[in-house]
């Protein structure tokens, strides 16, 4: 049984009885307890509750009931998505223990459609990192080189698709965080546009310019669930009313005549040669298949990080603000302590970056320095977000580099927070302007190591958008995950 079939192979076969869900299942199982030791995915595996569930989809194919669109698929979830029963921790002391009394909306809309929730995958505490380092159950690791980062902070959902220890996952992209570990890991991960899928249930970070993204080896399986988790949610008022689109149907048509802007910003100082160099080559095999490449020029790129971390920890701030260990938190005994010793004490169990953040935030909401860095931030969003409408009215799609480069050594960089910051540079852009974004596996370097492809497209185009990453997927072929 080849774990490494694509879902909508899956389907097929399960459909047609070919393949039973429940030996998919503990072959999966299988499979995560063999590799977890080496890559560190999960933090929670649901093994018993999905055979389980497996069992019951098997036997309505058996009975010839209807089963949904995703039926016996297994997929992880990272853990701040909230799931019923299920542990949700944000890789955090803080919710070390704590069960969710409700499901996000896009787990029940995978629950009704049958698909088999594995597990609950690690992350960068709260979701701030991109290497999934700063979790508190400790890193995981890139299975395509285990002393290398796996990318984040959705680490867990691009190492469990990669090393074929579920089918798809679940991810949260605030700035990167889909892209980044997908890029990392050699599978395909999208950040939808805001106000696409609906963020109930989803553990806020920075609320104004996150959204869950879905993590897959293959560009047809995001369409596969984006058909199921996409669309207005009555739980989540930033979701659009919008015609339901398939997009599956018509993922094949091409790019011919379609118009490709490089980005310039993405492509000069720091940026890797191997990364570079694979960027030239997409864009050649993508002018090989019709398209028209031009250069394009994104210069608010120059202030992006910062405009990017004074909002999204402004937002952190208060979003965390909610952590007092008195509705949720760990066992600390309240003897002894006045009220405000009580929570400074629990809040000093954050982990060093997610404190970096909080006290960021609030420097930057103070009184005082509010017009300085907040309003300012704000600004350059606004400017970017008008770069980015002139871009679009001359081309169909942005294109550059992912990450700017190959993934490091696990420790390497985890003391210098600039460095780290300033590896978002390509991501952040689709975060505060709202629109849609894909890393599509590329190439392997020298070194054996992932290589991604990014490419954008205007609020809303997905359906484009995919077709684009699907007919780039498809102009290459690379190796299997070596482990
Ligand atoms: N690396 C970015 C940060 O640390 C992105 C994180 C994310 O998208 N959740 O904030």
């Amino acid at each position: 049984m080849n774990l490494g079939i694509s879902a909508t192979e899956y389907l097929s076969l399960v459909r047609n009885s070919q393949i039973s869900v429940e030996e998919f299942i503990a072959k999966t199982i299988d499979r995560i307890k063999m590799v977890e030791e080496k890559v560190h995915a999960y933090i929670t595996i649901n093994d018993q509750d999905a055979l389980n569930k497996a069992k019951l989809i098997d036997k309505k194919i058996r009975t010839k009931e209807k089963t949904g669109k995703l039926s016996g698929i297994p997929i992880s979830v990272k853990d701040n998505i909230c799931t019923a029963g299920l542990k949700t921790t944000c890789a955090s002391k803080m919710l070390e223990n704590f069960i969710a009394p409700y499901d996000a909306t896009v787990v029940s809309r995978l629950k009704q459609e049958d698909a088999i929730i594995i597990g609950k995958v690690n992350l960068d505490e709260f979701a701030m990192g991109s290497t999934t380092e700063f979790s508190y159950f400790g890193p995981s690791k890139n299975p395509w080189n285990n002393e290398c980062v796996p990318g984040g902070s959705s680490g867990g959902s691009g190492v469990s698709v990669s090393a074929l220890e579920c089918m798809m996952s679940l991810g949260s992209d605030t700035g990167g965080s889909v892209r980044s570990p997908a890029s990392f890991c050699s599978v395909v991960g999208l950040k939808p546009t805001y106000g696409l899928v609906s963020r109930y249930g989803l553990i806020s970070y920075a609320n104004s310019i996150e959204q869950i993204g879905p993590v897959a080896r293959k560009v047809e399986d995001i369409a596969l669930i984006m058909n199921v988790i996409s669309g207005h949610d009555q739980h989540d008022d930033t979701t659009v009313k919008k015609d339901a689109i398939d997009y599956v149907e018509g993922l094949d048509i091409g790019i011919k005549g379609k118009k490709i802007g490089l980005v310039q910003q993405m492509t000069g100082d720091g940026v890797d040669k191997e990364v570079l160099s694979a960027t030239n080559k997409a864009i050649s095999k993508l002018q090989d298949l019709g398209a028209e490449c031009v250069p394009v020029s994104l210069d608010s790129l120059e202030h992006s990080v910062a405009a990017y971390y004074t909002i999204a920890s402004a937002e952190a701030s208060s979003n965390l603000s909610r952590y007092d260990n008195l509705r949720y938190g760990f066992d600390l005994g309240t003897g002894g302590y006045e009220f405000k010793a009580y929570v400074s004490k629990v809040r000093s169990n954050f982990g060093s970056e997610v404190t970096r953040r909080l006290l960021l935030g609030a420097f930057v909401l103070s009184a005082g320095y509010y017009g300085k860095y907040y309003l300012k931030a704000q600004k350059v969003r606004a400017m970017m977000k008008s770069q980015i409408d002139e871009a679009f009215k001359k081309v169909d799609f942005l294109i550059g580099p992912t990450m700017p480069i190959l993934p490091f050594k696990l420790g390497e960089k985890i003391d210098d927070p600039l460095t780290l910051y300033k590896l978002d540079i390509n991501t952040i852009t689709a975060n505060l302007t709202g629109i849609p974004a894909i890393s599509v596996p590329f190439e392997i370097s020298s070194s054996g190591l992932p290589i991604g492809i990014q490419i954008f497209a205007n609020s809303f185009e997905e359906k484009n958008l995919l077709q684009a990453a699907y007919a780039l997927q498809q102009s290459v072929h690379l190796r299997e995950v070596p482990l």
